[in-house]
């Protein structure tokens, strides 16, 4: 029955309390929480490969277009809130969005606390007449940051013991995702700053948090018992990520277990400080990104083959949309800068010219889905034309594409021309990445009109038909006003 179980209980097993924190504290500027996040949620379906809707809310702008274009056809979806709870393995997951501006002033700390007593006590309030999903609490609440750290935030789950719930058990466990001083360095690299600012901010501050985090769990047995120490480094991968999630509630996790005194010390230990200087950066900054470009390399040189062999193409074109549109939320900025400058550039400088990059590529395959027009490829060639407006957005490379590869001009008219509600958006989302690429000279204004002189009105054609619900409602509400007149 591992089927009507949701992603959080397939990878936890059964929820051990009614509500069940997850605090993961850890470095700042970490991508683990992204990663862990996105385990949480997907833990069922990581080996899925064909989710390219989920990806492009598609099927949101699909249920928007049926609404606004098609207001006859009204069938409604099945309604997953009238599914009766039975069916359901917990109450979910939730991640409890909360914001310390300034962790040394109580009253927010105070507004924390009390929002989690309103939440575990949320089910209490049984006067709620129409009890809506959302007032039961859900069954994993997920909190995380460096902020997890700050003995004020734990000292609230440690206190709640000797609260009155009457209605609602609850655990907690602290993941505490601690990292290296080389780690922590690597991790602020991607923010493009001075180094003043590490050594000023970003050091002080975490090794000052860690230090009140230790002196307070190595006083707190309580405290000691709820939590996980883990390194966070590099090879902390995502196989060895989600076993330790799929361990986390289980009890024998003894090696990470904080009661462990010397597993504590040594944890503590891991930030000694160390000097560091402007050339320290370049050369580590400069040994990363040649780690990023190989391994990059290596994956899109074969991707980029795939797709130029109609055979193999929509295969590379699916994992393409899957690398920007799924994985890259969990890479740091600097991964991130690697793939996107082979995607656009290519590896070879003559590449662009010749059409031999992957950005020029899925612009080619694209098209060719968009001839060959399917109603079934449609979802597919909109994750397409979002894969090519993401990697747009680099400042400096998207030129190489938008200069040698004129079939994006055709493909994004053919785009704006259709009448269909995603692909017309997707069309006018694509021809607003190319005009706004360059807004000193509007060099792709002008390239757009030698490509098509009807650009403009095309484009003003799609803005109308897109608006065009909105005036049928106009002329409705025109005559229900006339008939209420001249009844009254
Ligand atoms: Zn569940």
């Amino acid at each position: 029955m591992t089927d009507s179980l949701c992603s959080c209980c397939q990878l936890f097993g059964k929820p051990r309390a009614r509500v069940n924190f997850i605090i993961l504290a850890g470095a700042p500027d970490s991508v683990v929480y992204q990663r862990i996040k996105y385990l949480l949620q997907n833990y069922q379906n990581t080996n899925l490969s064909t989710q390219d809707t989920s990806l492009t809310n598609y099927d949101t702008l699909m249920t928007i277009s049926s609404h606004s274009f098609d207001l006859q056809n009204q069938t409604s979806p099945i309604d997953s809130s009238t599914m009766s709870s039975t069916d359901k393995c917990c109450h979910g997951y939730f991640r409890l969005p909360f914001c310390i501006d300034d962790a040394s002033n109580p009253t927010e700390w105070e507004t924390f606390q009390k929002s989690i007593l309103d939440l575990l006590n949320a089910k209490m309030d049984e006067n709620v007449e129409e009890r809506s999903t959302n007032v039961e609490p859900a069954s994993w609440v997920l909190l995380h940051g460096s902020i997890c750290l700050e003995p004020e935030l734990l000292n609230v789950f440690i206190k709640l013991k000797d609260q009155i719930l009457t209605m609602v058990t609850y655990t907690f466990t602290v993941l505490g995702l601690l990292v290296s001083e080389q780690q922590l360095f690597e991790n602020w690299l991607c923010r493009n700053l001075a180094i003043e600012n590490y050594q000023n901010t970003t050091y002080p501050e975490y090794e000052k948090r860690n230090h009140a985090f230790f002196s307070l769990l190595n006083s707190s047995k309580y405290l000691q018992e709820n939590t996980l120490l883990v390194e966070e480094n590099k090879d902390l991968t995502d196989n060895k990520l989600e076993a330790l999630l799929k361990n986390v509630f289980q009890h024998d996790m003894s090696n990470y277990r904080a009661v462990n005194h010397q597993l504590r010390s040594d944890m503590e230990r891991l930030l000694r400080p160390r000097h560091r200087t402007a050339r320290d950066i370049r050369s580590v900054r400069g040994n990363l990104q040649a780690s990023y470009q190989k391994n990059g390399k290596n994956q899109l040189e074969s991707l980029l083959n795939c797709l130029k062999r109609p055979e193999t193409a929509a295969n590379a074109a699916r994992q393409v949309v899957h690398l920007l549109l799924d994985e890259f939320s969990r890479l740091n900025k600097e991964q991130r800068r690697a793939y996107k400058r082979q995607l656009l550039c290519g590896f070879e400088p003559s590449d662009p010219e010749n059409s031999n990059t992957i950005t020029a590529q899925l612009v080619h395959y694209a098209l060719r889905l968009l001839q060959n027009y399917e109603e079934t490829t449609i979802p597919f060639l909109y994750s397409i034309i979002m894969v090519i407006c993401e990697t747009a957005n680099h400042f400096f490379f998207r030129h190489e594409l938008f200069n040698h590869t004129p079939e994006i001009y055709t493909l994004s008219m053919l785009l704006v021309s259709q009448r269909h509600y995603a692909l017309t958006l997707g069309g006018l989302h694509l021809c607003s990445k190319i005009l706004n690429a360059d807004q000193n000279e509007h060099k792709y204004a002008s390239a757009y009109l030698t490509h098509d002189p009807l650009t403009a009105r095309k484009i003003l054609d799609a803005i109308k038909w897109l608006l065009s619900p909105y005036l049928e409602l106009g002329k409705l509400w025109n005559e229900e006003d006339e008939k209420k007149a001249s009844s009254e």
